[in-house]
């Protein structure tokens, strides 16, 4: 048996755990958070992702968490709709669930020690780092300029008890700020994100969520709305990090998955996906192949993809957080949308 151990027992982490053949492998998970989180908020799990949830074996039961609602738009910060979004390929998923259903399909035979690792140590045959944006793996083989990198801006969001109004789904894109309303299987689901000297630790949710207030008091009825239901107890806010470009995602006998190797902003909506694709990817590849074989397989076939998605996702973030250049913008997306209309009415659509 060949030993593995896993840092961190995340998105990345339990699904490579779940799919790693129990029969070769002599496996172990090191997590430093206890038990599963209970506060989260809803990922958009896109086509590649669905099937590597599928290869978990755990889609059904992702889709049956998944909210009905799936169309919103694209809209000015006032809420008039520019382009609508269809996310009828896409399922949404909580993270609370997202991580217990992967937890459950991880086999017993599995070792998990609840321990944060500082430095990785030279026993097991291979060790992942699945240990996320500030991967301490990362900075201990890939060295410390490898450090994550803070954006300036801030994300909150949370959840608001009451069903989402369909009318009012989607992304509002102001002057250097978004926000978004979605479906959640327990009501309604918003976020926040701005430049914001706020943090990077010790971030008060109560006193963020007033900013939040504040800031967005001259957006759109639906916008304030949504906010005036919203509670600290079931809102998170934190800064934005994002992994810097690597070489290689593989230093010797270590490899890295998930957001330890390529945190991106979340503007795309990607990071779990692509997390989720690097576990199926490398299971099966260690399944079947030599280790070196495998290994140097996965970085040839998810380090350009991934740091592709990442520099598109900063690309989007720049384009819908923008400052000066926003009338511009709202003009040529009013532009698009006028068009997409005169050309659905034109195709009978
Ligand atoms: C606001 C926001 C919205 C997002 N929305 C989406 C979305 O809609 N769709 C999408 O696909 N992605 C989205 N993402 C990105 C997504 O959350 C991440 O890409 C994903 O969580 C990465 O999974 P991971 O397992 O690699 O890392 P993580 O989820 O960070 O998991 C890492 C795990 O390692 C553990 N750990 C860390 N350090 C150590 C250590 N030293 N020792 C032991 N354990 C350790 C942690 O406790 C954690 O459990 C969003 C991100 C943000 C910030």
């Amino acid at each position: 048996m060949e030993s593995i151990s896993i840092i961190g027992g995340g998105i990345a982490g339990l699904a490579l755990a779940a799919c790693l053949d129990e029969s070769r492998f002599d496996v172990t998970v090191y997590e430093k958070r206890p038990g599963l989180p209970v506060v989260g908020t809803v990922l958009a799990m896109w086509p590649s992702a669905q099937r590597a949830l599928e290869t978990v074996g755990i889609l059904e039961d992702v889709r049956r968490c998944s909210p009905a609602v799936r169309s919103g738009a694209l809209r000015n910060a006032a809420g008039a709709p520019w382009i609508s979004i269809d996310g009828a390929d896409a399922v949404a998923v909580s993270r609370v669930d997202l991580l217990r259903l992967l937890d459950a399909a991880v086999p017993a035979s599995v070792r998990r020690i609840t321990r944060r690792v500082d430095t990785v140590t030279s026993g097991p045959d291979l060790v992942v780092g699945a240990d996320g944006v500030h991967s301490a793996v990362r900075r201990d083989l890939w060295g410390v300029r490898t450090g994550a990198r803070l954006t300036p801006y801030l994300a909150v969001r949370g959840v608001v008890p009451v069903p989402v109004n369909p009318d009012h789904v989607g992304e509002y894109w102001g002057r250097g700020d978004l926000f978004g309303i979605g479906p959640i299987a327990t009501g309604t689901l918003w976020f926040a994100s701005y430049r914001s000297e706020i943090g990077p630790t010790g971030i008060n949710v109560a006193s963020t969520l007033e900013e939040v207030r504040q800031r967005f008091s001259e957006h759109g009825p639906a916008i304030r709305q949504v906010l005036e239901g919203a509670t600290p107890e079931l809102s998170l806010a934190q800064r934005i990090w994002t992994t810097p470009l690597l070489r290689s995602y593989v230093r010797g006998n270590t490899v890295l998955i998930g957001d330890a190797a390529h945190a991106m902003t979340p503007n795309l909506g990607r990071g779990a996906c692509e997390s989720l694709v690097d576990a199926v990817t490398l299971a099966g590849l260690l399944n079947t192949r030599p280790r070196a074989e495998a290994l140097r397989t996965y970085d040839r076939s998810r380090r350009l993809r991934t740091q592709g998605i990442r520099l598109a996702s900063s690309a989007m973030g720049r384009v819908a957080l923008a400052e000066t250049a926003q009338p511009l913008r709202d003009r040529l997306l009013a532009q698009a949308g006028r068009r997409t209309a005169r050309t659905a009415v034109g195709t009978g659509r």
